[in-house]
């Protein structure tokens, strides 16, 4: 097999030279055509295949995930998302027709045109690196970008996989990676850009958009969330546990979308416990730091916060709690809290913390979980079908899953991202084709059509604004009280409020009193 090649950080001074070579492919037009794009992105596919092993290792090395989760959740997501993207591209590139258009303005061939944005910079995040770096590449090739990728450095091996496949796979003068820390990353936010996509805290990402705005540089922010878990009384306890459990092993609970902390009612809270400690013997009957399928903290930074967090906590433990730091273990860890200000509540995880925060009713959860975020990335109701609707009609957040953790992320193809304080833009499925496209609106405007525009051209005279009134104004289906009214009122545009529609209404009703 061949070997995971040292990481490298980009030389700062090397950095402009290298965005502009970017862009000047973009400039020369080469990455429009469809062929093109579809050829790299079947190209991608290939080098990812071929080095397959390499990011397995590289994610064991990272993160210390098993090879199943590192298929499923990084390798194996990128092949089907090129596949999708190759055989629906063309569709997605098709010129559109706007809607409800006049049959006048259809004289002037009106279509939306998806053109690509231009240079993007993408910047990946550890926690997922193959995926949340390559996802949103393969979205600015599908949509005829050049692109910059800035992996994370917090997963160095990953990061150098992806600079060996991109580099033997693609066009290097579209499309290449930048590896480095802050300074390489402040360096190329100094650049001139199309579009930053950018995946991580919500931190950065406050300093990514405020970077964009001095240049009017669109973003797309794919951030955090302190994302809630209510579990009603009428939840099954079991399926509860079960599946907020496995939101928060996988990947060692670095997920951005897992459940931050558990509201749970008091009446079911003994039996989620009990099913709690029943689930986590049978994910990992010797315990989960024996266990080959779970996964270790990324470095010894993200150990220490996490312990910290716990460290502050007047919660009080009742499952795990178990650390080891030289081998990055933190084990799943159940706290029992009794405030939404505790830090394991008020802070994002971003590990393998459980929360749990009883609660007298639903009304009582929803009022805490807007509170703690109004906007989190993620929110996951378990109850009857009234209890978890009136969770979503109270609340906002970027997706949700009623009766799972996190499970509408796992579906490929739904847009992907936050709101508010959780981020802006999304992605995936038909999304990473839209993220980085502009929609243009163009018009082609026939000579023989001339006679015709007469009217817009000045002097503006009384008859061509009686005309062009007259050609305009569509009449509404509604009256002054905001009411809809009948059809027939609009079609003969008498206004529900006029003296003539009063008047005939009032003749209708005495005739049908007849
Ligand atoms: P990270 O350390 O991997 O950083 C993310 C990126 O930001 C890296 O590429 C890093 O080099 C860059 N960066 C760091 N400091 C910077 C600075 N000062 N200026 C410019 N760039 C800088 O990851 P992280 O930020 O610790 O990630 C954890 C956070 O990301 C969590 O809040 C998590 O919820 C969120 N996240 C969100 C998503 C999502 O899709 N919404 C996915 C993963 C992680």
């Amino acid at each position: 097999m061949a070997e995971i090649p040292p990481l490298e950080y980009t030389k700062l001074e090397s950095i402009p030279a290298i965005a502009n070579g970017v862009r000047q492919a973009f400039l020369s037009h080469k990455s429009r055509p469809l062929e093109y794009r579809v050829q790299q992105l079947r190209k991608l596919y290939w080098g990812l295949k071929d080095n397959q092993a390499l990011i397995l290792e590289a994610c064991k090395r990272d993160l210390g995930k098993s090879n199943f989760e590192t298929y499923l959740t990084e390798v194996g997501w990128c092949l089907n998302d090129i596949v999708f993207m190759s055989n629906n591209l063309a569709k997605f590139a098709q010129d559109e027709s706007p809607l409800d258009m006049a049959f006048t303005n259809k004289l002037f061939g009106p279509k939306i045109r998806k053109d690509p944005l231009g240079t993007v910079l993408i910047i990946g995040a550890y926690n997922f690196p193959i995926q949340l770096s390559l996802g949103p590449f393969i979205g600015a090739i599908s949509a005829g970008c050049t692109a910059i990728l800035k992996p994370s450095e917090s997963a160095p091996a990953a990061a150098a996989v992806m600079q060996k496949i991109i580099a033997e796979s693609l066009d290097p003068s579209a499309y290449t990676v930048v590896q480095g820390a802050v300074p390489e990353t402040t360096a190329l936010l100094d650049q001139k850009w199309d579009k930053i996509f950018y995946t991580g805290s919500a931190t950065v990402g406050t300093i990514i958009a405020k970077k964009a705005a001095e240049t009017l540089t669109p973003v797309t922010l794919e951030l955090g969330g302190k994302n809630p878990a209510i579990i009603t009384k009428h939840a099954d306890a079991r399926l509860a546990a079960r599946r907020l459990l496995w939101a928060k092993v996988l990947n060692a609970g670095q997920v951005c979308v897992s459940q931050n902390y558990v509201l749970v009612d008091k009446e079911i809270l003994p039996a989620f416990l009990k099913e709690l400690k029943v689930a986590l013997s049978e994910f990992f009957p010797e315990g989960a730091q024996k266990s080959p399928d779970y996964g270790r903290i990324v470095n010894a930074r993200q150990f220490q916060r996490l312990k910290k967090m716990l460290d502050e906590s007047s919660g009080k433990i009742l499952l795990g709690g178990t650390m080891d730091e030289k081998d990055l273990f933190l084990e799943p860890t159940v706290v029992q809290v009794d405030s939404p200000t505790d830090s394991l509540v008020a802070e994002e995880s971003f590990g393998p913390l459980i929360p749990v925060l009883p609660v007298s009713n639903l009304d009582e959860a929803i009022k805490i979980a807007n509170e703690v975020q109004d906007t989190p990335l993620g929110i996951y109701p378990f109850g009857n079908k009234q209890e978890t609707e009136k969770v979503l009609s109270q609340t906002r957040s970027g997706g949700a899953s009623i009766n799972d953790g996190f499970f509408h992320a796992s579906i490929p193809t739904m847009p992907f991202g936050g709101v508010g304080s959780s981020g802006q833009g999304a992605y995936r499925g038909r999304a990473s084709f839209d993220v980085f496209t502009h929609r243009r609106s163009i018009t082609t405007t026939p000579a023989w059509i001339e006679g015709m525009l007469d009217i817009r051209y000045p002097p503006y005279t009384p008859a061509k604004q009686k005309k062009f009134a007259g050609m305009n104004e569509i009449k509404p289906n509604f009256d002054r009280n905001g009411k809809e009214i009948g059809w027939t009122w609009s079609i003969l545009g008498l206004g529900a409020g006029s003296k003539v529609a009063i008047s005939v209404r009032m003749y209708l009703q005495r005739r049908s009193n007849l």
